[in-house]
């Protein structure tokens, strides 16, 4: 069988269910605030850009065959790209969990001798837990990427795939710098422009003087062996092309095929993320180059419960996820709650279907239900993934409270016996004169009515208007 993401290492399961947490986000006016003035904001910029595109709507199709396609022969696409990396000058490891891809990651940056790496944003070192596991063998991880930064600065957890520190507004960036940058000047204030040249600085000289750089990819071109990374500030560039070792961590379902595959997703994913036209910095990497850039670099290809997914045959599509957050952005639950109630380093409606898949349901069964099942997440997803199709196929594995089961049973077998039904019809009609009309169900019924409005039974049933004609 497939293994899932061990426990107590990495980030994808919460301390405590959904709703629990949800409950105390929700008690934060100011965290509601952040969200919904951000996520509204990229809504309308990512919105404009899509609109700009008349094959939007086949872009979108072509992305979602090409990932089935990769998925669908997958281990055949990961050979390709361990070959050409490796004839390219680059070394290949496979990590079958967080806890191997640590050690390895660990061992390399070790054996250069450097006790600081910098990195470049990637969600897939936070998903295994890299930087708690480096800071334990006495190595320094810096995030370098501006909100990252914030986030690693306020000893915080990210709260969005794309914006990590939308939890935050500017004057709690100020405080958290003037409290943790080193060397930052007392007389910095709140000024998005002035926040950024004080993070430019601190990042600058980290920048020159460490060896060694840890990143995560986008995508990895199978024909040729390529690495893809994509940001906006630059601090990518700089890791990827300055230090003399590379070490890449990537999930294995982030393959394709062919270069012309890879255009097809450099225009689905700008636009559906950070709503713009071509990322400012896309930068793409074979092996090494004698001379250029790093002159050592490795490629970890980490598996941490993936296989387990592909083994589902509806589950597998949230492999298909590029991780542009517009999922996040549309979503009412996480517009409200915001990325921390989900307990995971995938917030919002794609952390609902793949973190409970990578570590198995039992411990993540709360986030199928963190959905309103609006479906704004399938219409927003660049590569189409049925996310409310996933939602209602995995809460039909989570353990269910005997009373509903019991419920759904008597449902089933009332609706399976016409006589029994039309009884059961006139029962709920009695139900007007109970008084009941306008109140909720009694216990234990009462949970499912206390957030809904029970329907009204009808003064006649469709038989009994039937019958009379
Ligand atoms: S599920 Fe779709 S919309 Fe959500 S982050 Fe992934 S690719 Fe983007």
């Amino acid at each position: 069988m497939p293994v899932t993401a061990p426990p107590g290492v990495g980030h994808l399961r919460g301390a405590e269910p959904f709703p629990a947490a949800a409950r105390q986000a929700l008690a934060d006016p100011q965290l509601r605030r952040n969200l919904g003035h951000a996520t509204a904001t990229i809504r309308a910029k990512s919105g404009a850009v899509i609109a700009e595109m008349p094959d939007w709507e086949q872009l979108r199709a072509a992305g979602s065959a090409i990932k089935a396609d990769v998925l669908a022969r997958l281990p055949e696409l990961l050979e390709q790209v361990e070959s050409r990396v490796t004839a390219a000058g680059g070394v290949v490891h496979w990590a079958a969990d967080a806890t191997e891809a640590n050690r390895i990651v660990t061992e390399l940056v070790a054996a250069t001798g450097s006790d600081r790496v910098i990195k470049v944003k990637s969600m897939v070192t936070q998903e295994i837990g890299l930087n708690e596991a480096l800071e334990s063998a006495g190595i320094t991880p810096v995030e370098t990427d501006l909100a990252e930064l914030i986030v690693q600065l306020g000893e915080d957890r990210p709260s969005h795939i794309l914006v990590p520190a939308i939890h935050r507004n500017r004057a709690e960036v100020r405080e958290i710098f003037l409290r943790a940058m080193p060397g930052v000047d007392p007389a910095l204030t709140d000024e998005p422009a002035v926040l950024a040249a004080a993070a430019r600085r601190y990042l600058r000289q980290t920048f020159l003087t460490t060896p060694v750089a840890v990143s995560g990819a986008n995508f990895a071109v199978a024909e040729t062996g390529t690495l893809a990374v994509v940001e906006s500030e630059g601090n990518g560039r700089m890791c990827l092309t300055l230090p003399q070792t590379l070490i890449t961590v990537m999930g294995v379902e982030k393959v394709v095929p062919t270069w012309r595959d890879l255009e097809v997703f450099l225009q689905l994913l700008p636009r559906a993320s950070t709503g713009e036209r071509m990322n400012p910095y896309t930068s793409m990497w074979t092996g090494v180059t004698p001379g250029d850039g790093p002159q050592a670099f490795h490629l970890v290809l980490l598996d941490n419960g993936r296989s387990a997914v592909l083994a589902d045959e509806v589950g597998r599509q949230a492999l298909h996820c590029i991780r542009c957050s517009a999922c996040l952005n549309v979503c009412p639950v996480y517009e409200r709650t915001g990325g921390h109630a989900y307990g995971s380093v995938y917030p919002g409606p794609i952390g609902a279907v793949l973190s409970p898949q990578l570590t198995g349901i039992a411990d993540n069964a709360s986030l199928p239900y963190a959905s309103s099942l609006c479906g704004a997440c399938y219409d927003a997803c660049p590569v189409k993934i049925n996310i409310p199709e996933l939602l209602v196929h995995l809460r039909d594995q989570t353990p269910h409270p005997r009373a509903e089961a019991a419920a759904m049973a008597a449902a089933a077998y009332t609706m399976d016996h016409p006589a029994l039904y039309a009884t059961a019809q006139r029962a709920a009609r009695s139900s007007r004169l109970l008084g009941r009309r306008g109140r909720g169900l009694p216990p234990p019924l009462s949970g499912w009515t206390a957030s809904r409005d029970l329907p009204e039974p009808p003064a006649e049933t469709f038989r009994e208007w039937w019958s009379k004609r």
